[in-house]
């Protein structure tokens, strides 16, 4: 693992509504991270600097661009001595990053770009990438699994990043998140800790919640009786993008079966859509409902909902 501590550098773009409204983070803090890529192959960090710079006829925006060169921030992010500010890199109308994390990710998350493509080197680029989510994730003390959410994640009818990236590299989103815990593991670069005067404060040790996994024969009949049927009908009806979700949702739901946390939408999506029309259905033939509520009981456990 490489254990370089890469230099970060700071550059910021004008203040302009459009694209640094020069407000910061209402966390404070960045709160989690957002991984993209830039969707543009063979433009760089300097590229995107000149770009944001002078843009002005839309909004758009994210606060650093990671190539094989260097790592740029134009905006601040909170890793120096500026505050970290908001950045336009999500549209406001989704609502998984409220949902998974209580803000807009305008608000409360960074904006961290991967360059690709091109004559850009992948490796290099995407080793100061894991690098810079692993220095983040350090200095708040995030969790790669439960903190770093890709664009597409958020957004999936519209976006594809940064899997697209990475796939381009021969990565997985998995597999970044694996690299980016072995670089905090492997990272020899010091934070600030507390003050060694104070006294040491015996702190609470934090709650580590176990994450259930979501049984196996639940998730193949989740998927087979419904995600499936729903994805078909999407193609039949020539919608790629409502197919891709339900793709998207059915991997989700594998995810859950492995073990990862399950987003509250998904959970919420397939309550409201199939379980409980099944359950009241079941009830109104007079049939047994119970299996559609210790489904819906068991999804909600995954994404962390309490039990209704
Ligand atoms: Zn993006």
């Amino acid at each position: 693992m490489d254990e370089t501590n890469y230099p970060i550098e700071r550059r910021y773009v004008a203040v302009r509504s459009n694209t640094r409204p020069g407000t910061r983070l209402i966390t404070g803090c960045p709160a989690f991270l957002v991984a993209h890529d830039t969707g543009n192959p063979g433009a760089g960090a300097d590229a995107h600097f000149r770009y944001f710079d002078t843009l002005r006829d839309r909004t758009a925006s994210a606060h650093v661009f990671i190539d094989d060169k260097r790592i740029l921030e134009i905006i601040p992010a909170g890793t120096g001595d500026q505050a970290a500010e908001k950045a336009w890199h999500v549209i406001r109308n989704v609502t998984t990053d409220n949902e998974r994390f209580g803000y807009d990710a305008n608000d409360a998350a960074l904006g961290v770009e991967l360059c690709y493509g091109g004559g850009i080197d992948f490796k290099a680029a995407y080793g100061r990438y894991v690098w810079y989510l692993s220095f983040c994730c350090r200095k708040w003390e995030l969790d790669p699994s439960a903190h770093i959410v890709t664009h597409r994640q958020l957004d999936p009818m519209r976006k594809q990043d940064c899997e697209q990236s990475l796939a381009w590299g021969g990565k997985s989103f998995a597999e970044l998140i694996a690299d980016v815990r072995k670089a905090m593991a492997a990272s020899s670069f010091s934070l600030p800790g507390p003050p060694t005067s104070a006294p040491a404060l015996p702190l609470p040790s934090k709650p580590q919640p176990q994450q259930p996994k979501l049984r196996q024969e639940i998730g193949d009949f989740l998927i087979v009786s419904y995600i499936q049927p729903a994805r078909r009908f999407m193609l039949l009806a020539g919608d790629k993008a409502a197919a891709a979700h339900y793709e998207r949702l059915a991997a989700n739901v594998r995810g859950a079966a492995a073990g990862l946390s399950l987003p509250k939408s998904n959970c919420q999506e397939i309550i409201y859509n199939w379980l409980s029309p099944a359950w009241y259905k079941a009830k109104a033939e007079g049939r047994d409902p119970a299996k559609y509520h210790v489904m819906a009981e068991a999804l909600r456990a995954c994404a962390g909902i309490p039990a209704s």
